[in-house]
């Protein structure tokens, strides 16, 4: 090798290089079938959209170039965070960091940080220079800890205080967690939608299905990993089931056999990603990673050589032809290059690495939304601020030889060794920006009484005093639009301070992802909305008004009311599953059917009074109850519980009972319009251009059905499901009594989110589409018969006897008095 010794330094790192010897391959056969994969691939466009951001994988001193929209995105957003700064701003000034040592001005105040489990010398010098001094004590600004910390550490923390683990990450960060979380989310959302990580199971739990499975291949090779290890420990290959572990606690994935080699040598790649917040959800992935590789050429077969088939830095620096990279800026020499180094080499060979990122990003976003809807609720019951956590994760990712990105898995706490110049030039720029993004502010907690006082936990809030100087200002319970501006302007903030760093999530075309919530999120939804459409004036071809429904509480209907006269929600079926594209497996925990009040014109009220309990406040007065009483009234006396998905699949049913049996031609266009709307909206999954209506509104039922069978599974596999959910039957007869119109007065005012969204395309402010379509139906089959006639459960509209029931009822209830006879009632309506 031809040594050159550089004696300049840039940015404080002096340069010893190493020039490689020899250009670096990839084998022109697979070069080439990469660049025809890609033709073949290059019209995948569903979700996140590369050219609406900066793309990763560019050396952190090179420039990086801005495509015409992510220009004009950034020029907007300063635009719209100057507006926002006009509002009084009570926070005290961040701290910013830098990678090398600069000399600080002396500074009076005393910023503290805390090492736990874990003694980081990048992180101490790093946060020293900045003027930050190490405690044992409980009064620091920053924890840096090496595990997920127990409930307590979480206790009392001010606004500014921060920690270095989400509660709950481990959910993605232990091996078998991690399989149990993806295999969830396969259940959920489908195979092909999650389909990034190595067919993996848990044992001995899943020792069975593995058996199956091994022996329907005979020849294939799995990879062994104990399930709480690192670093290659204890990891083997076996290809024959008696080399399975039988009683040890492992994972086994498919061993990827056919990775892509540079210079004949397996490589893997370490991704660093920041979670900044949860609540809205804001992932980054910095712009420069590292490639670990094997250190002997892989061959098939061999597979006792760990040098061969791991990665793992710290076991192949133990092999003699190890190379240690010396020179941070010649970053494709040696056994570890930078992920910029391997981008540029793909490039030079033709191939774009435009979808290979996407995919990357892609299975970022879809992995963190695995453990998303158990951290989000772990932090709401632990009572922290949104801002009082963040998470630094190393995603190990294989590249296999058709460019498709493999996730191996995720590590809590990445490694911040720097044994050589390339690590700590990478390192210490990724975590002096990590630390200026999340935005450690200059706060004294001794100083601050409101620091020492107050935790964010609902009982200690109400115990807290009046804040001082240092407080964040207090939100009054009605301006949710200002906690609305609040995380705008936090956002965009946090976008100015991003270093090398770039949102992948919220980022343009992520919207897509909504469907892969358990729950929808109307933070998300509304930040989506505010930097990406409204910032940009640009229509919402996605969603349409979907946002309409995505504000919380209060706000929502203030905005709904007045915006889209929608009426106020007075009384609602719990949960808020009527949803249909998205699952929410928490929900069902408390499913039953209740009743809440909400508003002044509020109508039903769960009254405490025992006697009374089961009526709504208008129930009370007339001594009838309202359709949402009665279906708790029944939910109860037959112990079973109703969810919202139960009175839509009803109601679908009998939607699809009528269209069967009316000809498309006697549809209104009104009716068709609204009936395509629904069909079509994009939180359905599949999509069926060219059947008739009737077919496609059965397979949106069908949808709902399989959704509800399949969360019935997932709960059943961890054992939460209660038999009633079970009870279809019971439950079918119990909605059967309602006539069309009462399921459509508790679907219209019951419903919420994305739900609300769908389930308006059928049911609009006075009508719904199935009760006008009998009513018109039924007018016509009067016309034409009696309706009182023992014949008329034939006619071609009543073909099931609970269809019959349901056109009997909404007359009633629309034209007649019930007494009188049919012809006469209808005479007397017209
Ligand atoms: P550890 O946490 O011990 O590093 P990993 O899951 O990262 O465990 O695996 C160690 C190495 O084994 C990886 O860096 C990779 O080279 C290799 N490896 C792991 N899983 C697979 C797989 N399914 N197919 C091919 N190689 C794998």
């Amino acid at each position: 090798m031809d040594e050159k010794l550089h004696k300049s330094a840039y940015g404080g790192f002096s340069i010893v290089s190493v020039a490689p010897s020899r250009p670096n391959q990839i084998e022109s056969s697979i070069v080439n079938k990469i660049k025809a994969l890609q033709i073949s691939e290059s019209t995948n466009c569903q979700g996140i959209l590369i050219d609406g951001m900066i793309k990763a994988g560019k050396s952190l001193h090179g420039k990086n170039s801005q495509s015409v929209y992510t220009a004009k995105y950034f020029e907007n957003s300063r635009q719209t965070l100057e507006k926002l700064s006009a509002e009084s701003d009570f926070r005290p000034p961040l701290i910013k960091f830098s990678a090398v040592k600069e000399p600080k001005p002396r500074s009076d105040e005393i910023f503290t940080y805390r090492m736990f489990q874990s003694d980081i010398k990048l992180v101490r010098t790093i946060l020293e220079s900045a003027g930050f001094i190490a405690t044992e004590g409980h009064d620091w600004n920053l924890l840096w800890i090496g595990h997920n910390p127990k409930p307590n550490f979480y206790e009392k923390l001010s606004i500014y205080q921060k920690i270095s683990h989400f509660p709950n990450s481990f959910e993605i960060t232990r091996k078998d967690r991690l399989c149990s979380a993806i295999i969830r989310m396969q259940e959920l959302y489908g195979k092909d939608q999650f389909n990034f990580t190595p067919e993996t199971y848990n044992l001995p739990e899943d020792f069975s299905m593995f058996y199956n499975n091994f022996n329907k291949e005979k020849r294939s090779v799995w990879i062994v990993k104990p399930t709480c290890s690192s670093q290659g420990k204890g990891i083997y290959l076996i290809d024959s089931m008696s080399e399975v572990p039988i009683e040890e606690t492992c994972i086994v994935s498919r061993y990827i056999s056919n990775p892509l080699l540079i210079n004949s040598l397996k490589f893997d790649l370490r991704i660093y990603v920041l979670v900044s917040s949860y609540e809205p959800l804001r992932i980054y992935i910095y712009e420069e990673g590292l490639a670990r590789f094997a250190s002997e050429a892989y061959k098939p077969g061999h597979k006792g050589n760990r040098f061969m088939h791991l990665t793992n830095y710290s076991l192949n620096k133990k092999s003699e032809n190890f190379v240690q990279n010396e020179d941070f800026r010649l970053d494709d020499t040696g056994h570890k290059w930078s992920l910029s180094a391997i981008m540029k080499l793909l490039e030079a060979h033709g191939i774009s690495t435009d979808l290979l990122m996407k995919n990357i990003y892609e299975l970022i976003i879809k992995t963190i939304l695995s453990c998303e809807s158990t951290v989000l609720e772990t932090t709401h019951k632990l009572g922290l601020h949104r801002t009082n956590c963040f998470d630094l994760l190393g995603f190990d990712v294989l590249i296999d030889n058709n460019l498709k990105p493999w996730l191996l898995e995720v590590n809590l706490s990445p490694s911040m060794a720097t044994d050589s110049p390339l690590d700590t030039y990478i390192k210490s720029n990724l975590l002096a920006d990590m630390f200026t993004l999340i935005g450690l502010r200059a706060y004294d907690k001794k100083k601050d009484g409101y620091g020492r006082n107050r935790s964010f936990s609902k009982t200690n809030a109400k115990k807290a005093g009046p804040s001082r100087s240092q407080s964040p200002p207090t939100l009054k319970k009605d301006s949710v639009s200002k906690k609305h501006r609040e995380i705008l302007r936090e956002t965009l903030e946090e976008q100015e301070r991003r270093g090398h760093f770039i949102r992948i999530y919220p980022s343009k075309g992520t919207n897509f992802y909504d469907q892969f919530f358990t729950t929808p999120r109307p933070l998300n939804q509304y930040l989506y909305k505010a930097i990406y459409i409204d910032m940009m004036q640009e229509p919402d071809l996605y969603h349409n008004s979907i946002y309409v429904s995505t504000f919380t509480s209060g706000f929502q209907q203030d905005y709904a009311r007045h915006t889209f006269k929608i009426r106020p929600v007075t009384c609602s079926v719990e949960p808020d599953v009527s949803c249909p594209p998205i699952l929410q497996p928490k929900a069902y925990q408390q499913r039953q059917v209740s009743i809440e009040t909400q508003g002044k014109n509020a109508l039903p009220e769960i009254s405490t009074n025992e006697d009374t309990k089961n009526k709504c406040r208008a129930c009370k007065d007339t001594q009838s109850f309202c359709p949402y009483c009665r279906l708790l009234k029944a939910s109860k006396e037959e112990k079973i519980v109703i969810t919202g998905d139960d009175i839509l699949i009803e109601y679908l049913a009998r939607l699809v009972q009528v269209l069967k049996n009316t000809k498309e031609s006697l549809l209104k266009s009104s009716w068709k319009l609204r009936l395509n709307n629904f069909i079509s909206h994009p939180a359905w999954i599949n999509s069926d251009i060219d059947q008739k209506i009737w077919k496609r509104v059965v397979n949106r039922l069908q949808e709902m059905k399989d959704r509800k069978r399949k969360l019935v599974s997932v709960l059943k596999k961890k054992k939460i499901v209660l038999e009633d959910m079970e009870k279809e039957d019971v439950v079918a007869g119990v909605l059967r009594k309602f006539t069309s119109s009462e399921l459509e007065e508790i679907l219209r005012v019951s419903t919420k989110n994305t739900a609300l969204e769908v389930v308006k395309c059928l049911i609009e402010q006075e009508n719904g589409i199935l009760s006008e379509m009998l009513c018109q139906g039924i007018r016509q089959a009067i016309e034409q018969q009696d309706l009182d006639s023992p014949n008329f459960e034939e006619t071609e509209y009543d073909k099931h006897a609970f269809a019959t029931q349901i056109h009997r009822e909404t007359l009633r209830e629309k034209f007649f008095n019930n007494k009188a006879p049919v012809r006469k009632r209808l005479q007397a309506a017209k």
